[in-house]
């Protein structure tokens, strides 16, 4: 196969920069990063009519594509110096377990993505993986031990999600391979912060547990319900961790199509979640635990030796800091929904 015709390698303000899955959490958070750097040609893409969308950044060209058609993500690229793919059919926990062929089927946009994007000679192509992707019989215990890039294979990835994203990944390191397109690799451990999902069935727990809390605070019914024992351990990077550490990889040519964590390594058990949201709310609540509720693995954290060596930084906002941060914004959308005031979150997914 021939190499990719047009690439070049200066980077500039106004290099035409695409991020899909604008309409949802990281992506959305990633444009207005790079709008604030001072890019000034962003083109945000996702299925979701506009008004779903969490932020839609001023000066930003904005479309409604769905990038599992190959016509459509070659409209989404035209002209585009750097990719961002992030749009994929995801949630946490709740939606991963019950949809794995809808999580599967994510394979298709990254496959015409990263097509496209050869075609139209982008420079650089990022894609955004995910812890799930690790063998699971390494996560069997909540004491295990944090998961390091290698840990990945023999594979054994989280069904249908982790699948996608491990295939996903080999895809992006043979475009490198055999057509020389320079592609990016990070594997994001559980993600939080402001503007992301926190309700409908595809929130993830720090969203999940916030909102609990709010509506046993507003309700005076002082319960909350957790999905197993609550001994389940994870860690949770904070949002702003996260765009930072996708620039960075993304602009690092020792990574190129060398899968990296990217994900906090501050280990906490779901009980100690809990704790922590109800400090911050001021509350305390009568735990019942769910037992028969979608778990994922018992114990996942990221290993950030790698991280700390090619880049000399690893994410490190304190998980309450970003706690503090989510819950004020998760409380003004429930207020909001409440007044009846259109909210991006809790209405009627199409899953
Ligand atoms: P999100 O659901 O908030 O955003 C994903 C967006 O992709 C959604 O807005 C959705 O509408 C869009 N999308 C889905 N199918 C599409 C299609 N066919 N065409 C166009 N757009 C489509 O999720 P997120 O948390 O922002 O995740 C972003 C990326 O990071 C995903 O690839 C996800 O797998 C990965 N990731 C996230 C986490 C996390 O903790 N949030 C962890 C690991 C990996």
């Amino acid at each position: 196969m021939q190499n990719n015709p047009t690439a070049a390698t200066t980077r500039n303000k106004d290099d035409l920069i695409v991020i899909t899955g604008a309409g949802g959490f990281i992506a959305g958070s990633l444009v207005k990063y790079f709008h604030d750097s001072g890019f000034t040609l962003i083109r945000a893409v996702d299925k979701k009519p506009l008004p779903k969308w969490y932020q839609r950044v001023p000066g930003v060209e904005n479309l409604s594509l769905d990038l599992s058609y190959r016509e459509n993500c070659k409209r989404a690229v035209e002209g585009a110096v750097e990719v961002y793919n992030l749009a994929a059919d995801m949630g946490g926990m709740g939606f991963i377990e019950r949809f794995r062929v809808e999580c599967l089927r994510s394979i298709l946009i990254n496959t015409h993505m990263l097509d496209a994007s050869y075609w139209a000679g982008v420079q650089r192509y990022f894609f955004s993986s995910s812890a799930c992707a690790y063998n699971t019989e390494l996560q069997e215990d909540p004491n295990a031990r944090a998961l390091k890039e290698s840990d990945a294979y023999p594979a054994m990835a989280e069904r249908g999600y982790g699948w996608e994203k491990l295939m996903s990944e080999i895809f992006c390191q043979e475009y490198w391979a055999e057509r020389k397109m320079k592609t990016f690799i990070a594997r994001f451990h559980n993600v939080y912060g402001p503007d992301g999902t926190w309700d409908g069935g595809r929130e993830k727990a720090p969203a999940a547990l916030s909102r609990k809390v709010i509506e046993a605070q507003d309700s005076g019914e002082l319960d909350i319900i957790i999905w197993g024992d609550g001994h389940q351990t994870r860690s949770f990077m904070y949002i702003d961790d996260c765009v930072k550490g996708i620039d960075m990889i993304m602009h690092c040519d020792d990574l190129i199509a060398t899968p990296i964590n990217l994900g906090s390594n501050e280990l906490v058990s779901i009980n100690e979640l809990v704790i922590k949201i109800e400090n911050i709310a001021g509350v305390k609540l009568e735990r019942h635990y769910d037992m028969d509720a979608p778990l994922g693995v018992a114990g996942r954290n990221s290993d950030n030796t790698f991280i700390n060596q090619v880049l000399d930084w690893e994410p490190d906002t304190p998980l309450r800091e970003g706690l503090v941060k989510t819950y004020a914004w998760i409380k003004g959308q429930y207020q909001d929904r409440k007044a009846g005031k259109p909210t991006p979150a809790g209405e009627a997914d199409d899953f």
